[in-house]
């Protein structure tokens, strides 16, 4: 398939799943969780290893290019699939040219600062891309759901008013304007889980042995708190969907489809960028045959 024939196929596909700027989502009916655009499993192996392929290749380019970096924010409620989706969305790409950072509770150092200084110390650089594993999203996600986790941030009083989530969401906002226009590109991915597909995978990390290690008890009383994650997720995609920092709502009840819509989105943003391995200017050019003669001379 030409290049730009891919760029097309891949716009349209993600079309749908991206949150349109300005607009109000309410996920309890405007996503839903099971939906996959037609597509067939056995189709969509096939689709996800031409993703990771075009990936590679684009990496490499944005590695040599050295301009832009790509931050990849990944969200979701508990046992969404963020680990799965990154293993397999970057297992083509050379390690070198990626990090991937997890965010959890906020050690006494963290909190010990303004809230999105340890997000800004595990940026991306130029020629890389930066996944989060969990993100500063969930400054306006657990930290809503549970506010003793603001209680913990050390703030001034005037910074805990009602109006702290609003606030919040428009520093987010100016922060990721910040950064695009500096060159570290914003990508959002939402996997979106239904409750019957959470429960079906707690029950799955109880009763495999190797799946254990991934399964609290704390996750069960968590789920108790589901609508209010549901509300706060629905707000703050709401509230943060921008124009140059889109979110993306993917339909994560089945792994294999949530991983290529994934792959498309990473993909969109990296056609977008379009990066292009670095042409020598006339001298350079010079210098690299002054040397290719060098080395032909000490042939023995
Ligand atoms: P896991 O992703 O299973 O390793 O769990 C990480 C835990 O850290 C989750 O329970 C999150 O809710 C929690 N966490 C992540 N970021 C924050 C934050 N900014 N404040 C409080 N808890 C957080
Ligand atoms: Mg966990």
């Amino acid at each position: 398939m030409s290049d730009g024939r891919a760029a097309k196929r891949v716009a349209k596909f993600i079309k749908p799943l991206r949150v349109k700027p300005g607009s109000t989502v309410d996920l309890t009916e405007d996503y839903d969780p099971r939906y996959k655009a037609g597509v067939k499993k056995r189709d969509g192996v096939e689709l996800l290893r031409t993703g990771v392929s075009l990936l590679a290749d684009y990496q490499a380019r944005l590695a040599a290019q050295d301009t832009y970096g790509v931050l990849l924010c990944l969200q979701a409620i508990d046992a969404g699939g963020k680990d799965g989706t990154i293993r397999h969305v970057m297992s083509g790409v050379n390690p070198q040219g990626v990090r991937v950072s997890g965010f959890k509770v906020p050690s006494a150092e963290e909190l010990d600062h303004d809230y999105l200084w340890r997000y800004a110390q595990r940026l991306p650089s130029r020629g890389e891309i930066g996944i989060f594993n969990r993100s500063h999203y969930e400054e306006v996600l657990v930290v809503r759901v549970h506010p003793e986790n603001l209680d913990r941030q050390k703030l001034p009083e005037e910074a805990k008013g009602p109006d702290v989530w609003q606030r919040r969401y428009r520093e987010i906002n100016d922060w990721e304007r910040y950064l695009t226009d500096n060159g570290i590109k914003v990508v959002k991915v939402f996997l979106n889980l239904s409750e019957e597909e959470q429960r079906q995978r707690f029950l799955k990390r109880i009763d495999r042995p190797e799946k254990n290690w991934k399964f609290s008890a704390a996750d069960v009383r968590e789920r108790e708190h589901w609508d209010d994650y549901l509300e706060a997720f629905s707000e703050m995609l709401s509230a943060t969907s921008t124009p140059w920092a889109p979110w993306y709502v993917v339909p994560a009840d089945r792994k294999w489809f949530a991983r290529i819509c994934a792959a498309a989105v990473l993909a969109h943003t990296l056609i977008g960028i379009d990066p292009q391995y670095p042409s020598l200017d006339g001298q350079a050019r010079e210098e690299l045959l002054d040397a290719r003669r060098g080395l032909e001379a000490e042939a023995p």
